[in-house]
């Protein structure tokens, strides 16, 4: 947590100085946030939304293109897409990992796909070889969303880095808080160049000087982060390690506590996940265990012992949100209307599995949780077993 003595004083010469808008501190916490990702280069921007706009409509994607996705994700994910004018298409989510289906990826694919936008939900590496296969075999560009996946890895490399692009936040729930904030981390200079470019008002930097001429010469818009946001995160960095090995290991125990009781099923990683973030400790409720107790119910009484959770996502692929994109002007002259039809749209992006996930097993806990001590942990699993024991005196009180 914040420790005002070390923290403080580097914020506060920042405060000081006066220089507030992107200068030498913004740089440092990017060269920093670059080595620490293991990225030949990273640039900050306000937000992770923004940042995912900023590096796909960098990497060419936008108006008639279709990007794959996956729908248990946060609503940053599929605003993005379609700020830069292409349309989402979901791919159907593996229960036991809470993460896209891989094996479900290619009978997506259209002649208008362009990009694979992977999120490494709850911090947790999603298959990003397996899918780094496909989009190659598919000549894909590939933006990691890692906006919950600061330090999480996939055979010992850092997720962010093997996409073409990766993307992280800093808002004030994340596990590197800094109020508001983002990065994009890739090996392509060139791009990290187009980058910087686009979220400074299109003045050319670097390599895009030679190409685009000095001045005025690129579209863009700003997307800055401020010295003071940059400070923050400097000092939020310095414990990242340290909290990131904490959180795994509450993690672990955890999980081994809730599998013991029957109808907890804790999040499953791959084989080749050799570090886990835990920005969320995700796991499913399957209520015949339970004696019928709905999952509402059982949050309830979760709740009521103490212990914060969530049922987590909705279903993103199904939200009044697209229909809105799809009749805004734009995307009525980019599209034609057999494109735009949106009944057609959610026959083909239909995710039986993920609804299952969304609407009737999906339970979180937040990292925050995860900081907690051993006799926390041990608190949560008599919790959900207190509650299964009262399933049902709990169910007639509720009524359901
Ligand atoms: C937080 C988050 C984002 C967006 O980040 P902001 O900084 O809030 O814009 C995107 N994707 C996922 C999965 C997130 O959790």
């Amino acid at each position: 947590m914040w420790k005002a003595e070390a923290d403080e004083p580097p914020v506060l010469d920042v405060l000081r100085s006066g220089v507030w808008s992107r200068a030498k501190v913004v740089t440092e916490f990017e060269e920093t946030w670059a080595k620490t990702i293991g990225a030949k280069r990273c640039v900050t921007t306000v937000n992770g939304t923004n940042a995912m706009i900023c590096a796909l409509t960098n990497l060419d994607v936008g108006g008639g293109d279709e990007v794959i996705m996956p729908p248990y994700t946060f609503i940053a994910t599929p605003q993005a897409i379609l700020q830069t004018g292409a349309m989402p298409v979901f791919v159907d989510t593996d229960r036991e990992t809470f993460q896209m289906d891989v094996s479900k990826i290619e009978e997506k694919i259209t002649p208008r796909t362009r990009a694979i936008l992977p999120v490494h939900i709850a911090g947790i590496p999603c298959d990003i070889e397996g899918i780094m296969k496909i989009a190659r075999k598919h000549n894909l560009v590939v933006v990691e969303d890692a906006c919950q996946a600061w330090l999480s890895e996939f055979n010992h490399k850092k997720v962010g880095t093997f996409g073409d692009a990766g993307c992280f936040s800093f808002q004030n729930s994340k596990n590197i808080p800094m109020g508001e904030g983002g990065a994009i981390v890739s090996d392509d200079e060139e791009l990290i160049d187009r980058c910087y470019s686009y979220h400074n008002f299109g003045i050319a930097q670097g390599s895009m000087v030679a190409k685009h001429g000095s001045g005025l010469s690129m579209f863009g818009t700003k997307l800055r982060l401020t010295e003071y946001q940059a400070a923050i995160g400097l000092a939020q960095l310095k414990r990242l390690e340290a909290q990131t090995d904490l959180r795994s290991e509450n993690a672990a125990y955890l999980k081994a506590g809730l599998e013991t009781i029957p109808g907890i099923i804790p999040y499953k990683v791959h084989q080749k996940v050799t570090r886990v973030s835990f920005h969320l400790f995700p796991f499913r409720y399957q209520k015949e265990a339970f004696k019928g107790l709905s999952r509402a119910a059982f949050l309830s009484a979760l709740a009521a012992e103490g212990v914060p959770c969530s049922n987590g996502y909705v279903t993103l692929n199904n939200q009044p949100f697209l229909a809105n994109a799809f009749q805004s002007k734009n995307f009525r002259k980019m599209y034609s209307p057999q494109q735009l039809d949106f009944k057609a749209y959610l026959e083909r992006n239909h995710c039986p599995q993920n609804d299952i996930l969304c609407n009737e097993e999906a339970v979180w806990f937040t990292q925050n949780i995860l900081l907690g001590s051993r006799a926390d942990m041990d608190y949560i699993v008599s919790a959900v077993a207190k509650i299964q024991k009262n399933a049902e005196t709990i169910k007639k009180a509720f009524g359901k």
